[in-house]
């Protein structure tokens, strides 16, 4: 196993999420392929700004570094999946109502990616290394709105994207999307991180604050997460077991891609 063999596995075509006959909340959402290729990122186990995310009011002391998931870790790999086009179309052109392909976004997507990583993380211990996926390890916690391990700021560190307005993270192929993490002791190569600020990507066009049913951000201090976390408790009580909203990482210039400078609104 190396760097090369656990990319191919991650992005195995085979593994690739899709809606099954039997998840699906229509018909014509069966086999529906859920994102587009995954794209990577690598940081060093020890890089100095994971102890500096433990001092950020939005992550918290509370946030593990890579060595206490695992001691001995070398490296963490970031792995960000975009939400396929009909997924990201349905939901910006849905009102205040998240489209079904969304929710299957976010929920069966999510599946295929714990489950994914669940597998290649087995399979780089079978082959001798340490491997752990924070988010399905029984110490990972969630405490308020922040998490001991934050998919997000993992992504930023490693090398994937800087944070929007919206709190979501502006990839190469924009925001609309999941992350996912492992951490090993196999020997990877760093990425270069090609940006110094937390928000270098975002435009501040302010779409997202607009498209926002809940009102959540604000154009000028950003994200609240209480109405955010408000507004998803309601369509988990109207969708359950599915919930899910992403108004504002649809319709927006940052949707698939960093938007270009000129992009305001
Ligand atoms: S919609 Fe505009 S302001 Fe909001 S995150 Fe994207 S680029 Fe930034
Ligand atoms: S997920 Fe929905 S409610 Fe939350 S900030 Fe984005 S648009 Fe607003």
């Amino acid at each position: 196993m190396n760097e090369d063999m656990l990319k191919e596995f991650i992005s195995d075509p085979a593994l690739a999420a899709t809606v099954s006959e039997t998840d699906a909340l229509r018909k014509d959402l069966v086999g529906m392929r859920i994102f587009d290729a995954p794209i990577f990122a690598i940081a060093a186990a020890d890089d100095p700004l994971f102890l500096r995310l433990k001092s950020d009011a939005s992550v918290g002391a509370h946030h593990l570094l890579p060595a206490d998931w695992t001691p001995g870790a070398r490296f963490v790999l970031s792995v960000f999946f975009p939400f396929a086009k009909r997924v990201r179309a349905a939901n910006a052109a849905a009102d205040r109502i998240p489209a079904a392909e969304w929710l299957h976004g976010r929920i069966e997507g999510q599946k295929c990616i714990s489950a994914v990583f669940a597998a290649a993380a087995e399979v780089l211990r079978r082959a001798g290394f340490s491997a752990v996926v924070p988010a399905l390890d029984a110490r990972f916690r969630s405490e308020g709105f922040t998490s001991n391990w934050s998919e997000r700021h993992v992504a930023f560190v490693c090398g994937l994207g800087t944070f929007g307005l919206s709190r979501g993270l502006i990839t190469e192929k924009g925001i609309a999307g999941r992350f996912a993490s492992l951490v090993t002791d196999m020997a990877l190569s760093p990425t270069r991180r090609e940006y110094e600020d937390l928000y270098e990507y975002c435009v501040f066009c302010g779409l997202c604050a607009k498209r926002c049913p809940a009102e959540a951000i604000d154009p000028e201090t950003g994200k609240a997460h209480a109405p955010c976390f408000t507004f998803l408790e309601e369509t988990r009580a109207r969708f359950s077991p599915r919930y899910g909203c992403g108004k504002c990482q649809a319709g927006v210039p940052c949707e698939c891609g960093i938007p270009a400078r000129g992009a305001r609104s």
